[in-house]
């Protein structure tokens, strides 16, 4: 649908936005910056050739994917050669799982891959389907109520068998920050002591790109990227090796042309690929400045909501978790409620990821942590992104706080 058929109600308009909501779902998605729409324009309908063209205008544009390519590189402080461009980080969740499924291991014993219980369902719905057909054995790693992996449980389960350990390095639910430097230690020592190149180490990262410095951790393999969650444009996401020796098991995910290293065939998006790198050299510049300013967020928005109404909880716990995203627990409201209760004051909100939200189901994430389904059903994740006011962000804590109060009441009632 176009944007003039849709009728929308402009009565607020919030600090960057021209639409009547406050967002408060930017770990489901961000608005493009003005910066990387501008790099992004040309190749829509000026330089728009196919970068696979042998001719001149060809030539050139595959010069600036290439040149794309390499920051991304340089941001992973990897080389161009080992990132992988896919339509989304589900893409690429979904093909390092299944390249690692097809390792072949001596004896023709069956892999065995090691998963964190809180991973995106796009690491979790592949490796249960390839589980399910009996290619593979996994092994759920537990959290604890702070949403961190418990790496004795890593321990326990790790085996000669293991090609493949996936931890995320934020959880995009309640924003645990993850001990990839630890895990990743563990493993190299485990790799020295059988020997052996594997497990492979892998995180999704699509929540975590300004959270980490990716040249320290020295021990990863493998990551995952999204350009919609850093201000950059949707459908482009990508695989970024840090281990040459990855390349070997990447099996091809579509045949039929040459791009990405001959193992994704299919046209490139050369405005989105421009615009992930785009989005990615901002990250670079202005990290510190950034966080400190969702912090500045979170905490007005936690105060507020405790000002109004001190029974509302926090799952995790902040101080282990990145400042973009809280999860609150509405004892005795269910997630859903609230959530519609605010769409209709102008408050964006989600129960958990994006993705499976429509599906109404208690989220594996919260449940992770309490082993409580209920509890699951009544938590939302409020996430914040640059685009906010400070202004904004009481109001929509007020907004919650006082839903929250009428719905209890209400409930409390019948
Ligand atoms: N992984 C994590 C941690 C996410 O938060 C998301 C999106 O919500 C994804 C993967 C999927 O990203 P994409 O929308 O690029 O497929």
């Amino acid at each position: 649908m176009f944007l003039q058929n849709l009728n929308l109600s402009l009565k607020r308009k919030s600090k960057n936005n021209h639409h009547p909501w406050i967002d408060l779902d930017a770990a489901s998605t961000t608005p493009v910056s003005g910066e990387v729409l501008h790099a992004m324009k040309p190749y829509w309908n000026e330089i728009y050739f196919n970068p696979n063209a042998i001719h001149a205008a060809g030539q050139l544009v595959s010069r600036a994917m290439a040149y794309s390519r390499q920051i991304v590189a340089d941001y992973f402080s990897t080389n161009a050669n080992k990132i992988f461009f896919t339509t989304s980080a589900t893409e690429a969740n979904n093909w390092m799982t299944e390249s690692c499924a097809q390792i072949m291991l001596p004896e023709k014993a069956k892999p065995h891959i090691i998963y964190s219980a809180i991973e995106h369902d796009s690491v979790i719905a592949p490796l249960l389907k390839l589980e399910h057909e009996g290619l593979i054995t996994t092994t759920v790693l537990p959290v604890n109520d702070k949403g961190i992996v418990d790496i004795q449980a890593l321990e326990k389960a790790i085996n000669k068998r293991t090609v493949l350990v996936s931890v995320m390095a934020v959880n995009n639910e309640m924003g645990a920050l993850e001990p990839l430097a630890l895990i990743g230690e563990y493993l190299n020592k485990f790799r020295q002591q059988q020997k052996t190149f594997y497990p492979y180490f892998h995180s999704d990262a699509a929540q975590a790109l300004n959270y980490f410095a990716w040249s320290d951790l020295k021990y990863l393999d493998c990551l995952t990227f999204s350009g919609h969650k850093i201000n950059g444009p949707k459908g482009i996401g990508g695989l970024a090796l840090l281990n040459a020796q990855m390349l070997k098991i990447m099996n091809p995910l579509i045949v039929g042309g040459h791009q990405e290293f001959n193992l994704r065939a299919g046209t490139e998006n050369l405005p989105a690929i421009v615009g992930l790198a785009k989005a990615l050299s901002i990250l670079k510049q202005n990290t510190v400045r950034d966080n400190n300013y969702l912090f500045k967020l979170r905490s007005l928005f936690w105060k507020t909501l405790q000002e109004h109404n001190s029974n509302i909880q926090i799952n995790g716990e902040l101080n282990f978790s990145v400042p973009s995203i809280i999860n609150c627990y509405f004892p005795g409201v269910l997630a859903s409620d609230m959530i519609a209760g605010l769409s209709e004051k102008g408050v964006l909100a989600s129960p958990g990821a994006a993705c499976s939200a429509s599906l109404g189901m208690p989220s594996h994430v919260i449940n992770a942590l309490y082993h409580d389904k209920q509890r699951a059903q009544e938590s939302v994740r409020f996430s914040f992104g640059h685009h906010l006011g400070l202004n904004e962000v009481k109001e929509a804590a007020r907004l919650a706080a006082d839903l929250y109060t009428q719905l209890s009441q209400l409930k409390a009632k019948v």
